[in-house]
């Protein structure tokens, strides 16, 4: 498989072959394909897999489809994951691909200063959010932010976000997000707490099993 095989326009192909990236991971072959047509996802894939391009590139094109939304606020596109420093690895590899477009991207995790990302949420319209579980939840709660166009919506490393105890925070996100968006999960193993999440966020997903 080649990236020339995703419906992905040329300034986004132009991007990934500036990233030195030769050919799709196998992750990406598959879950690429079913996010672009519109399919709800679970991917079973450990870090090293390529997941974050998987989701990061359909969270892309799904944005840009969505630009009677730009000028409304809120995230389009709402990434959450466990940790602070996943969310800045997720954030610097968005900014790399979102500058193409000029997406906004802001990147909101615990242990930051909540006033700071607060600021940023108002002020940059930010069409895409990657974000801690709590975090944005309190964001939410300060009216920093809201779901009201959250159409594109990815739980990565979900088993990580449960052993954390995070669980009450994924299902209150995943509830508050408009039922019609498109939902990708990833998760390294598929545990119990895990297939539960899949089942009340996902509907009819593609699995992928790395
Ligand atoms: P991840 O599994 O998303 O944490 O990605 C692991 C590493 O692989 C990251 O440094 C990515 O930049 C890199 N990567 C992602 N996709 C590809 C690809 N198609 N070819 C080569 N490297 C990639």
């Amino acid at each position: 498989c080649s990236f020339a095989h995703f419906s992905f326009d040329k300034a986004l192909l132009e991007a990934i072959r500036k990233s030195e990236f030769e050919h799709p991971t196998p992750i990406q072959s598959l879950a690429i394909p079913a996010a672009l047509s519109g399919r709800d996802v679970l991917g079973i894939a450990k870090t090293g897999s390529g997941k974050t391009a998987a989701y990061l590139w359909p969270a892309i094109v799904h944005i840009m489809h969505q630009s009677d939304l730009k000028e409304d606020e809120g995230p389009i596109a709402l990434i959450v994951v466990p940790t602070r420093e996943l969310a800045i690895q997720v954030y610097t590899e968005a900014k790399r691909f979102c500058k193409v477009y000029n997406i906004n991207v802001v990147c909101a995790y615990g242990g930051g200063s909540k006033w700071e990302q607060a600021n940023e949420l108002k002020n940059e319209g930010a069409e895409l959010v990657i974000c801690t579980p709590g975090r944005i939840i309190d964001l939410v709660k300060m009216e920093a932010t809201n779901f009201l166009r959250t159409t594109f919506l990815v739980f990565d490393e979900a088993d990580r976000m449960f052993d954390m105890g995070f669980e009450a925070q994924v299902k209150s996100i995943s509830d508050h997000v408009r039922s019609d968006r498109q939902c990708l999960m990833f998760s390294a193993t598929f545990k119990q707490k895990v297939e539960r999440l899949a089942r009340d966020a996902l509907c009819d997903p593609v699995r992928i099993v790395q």
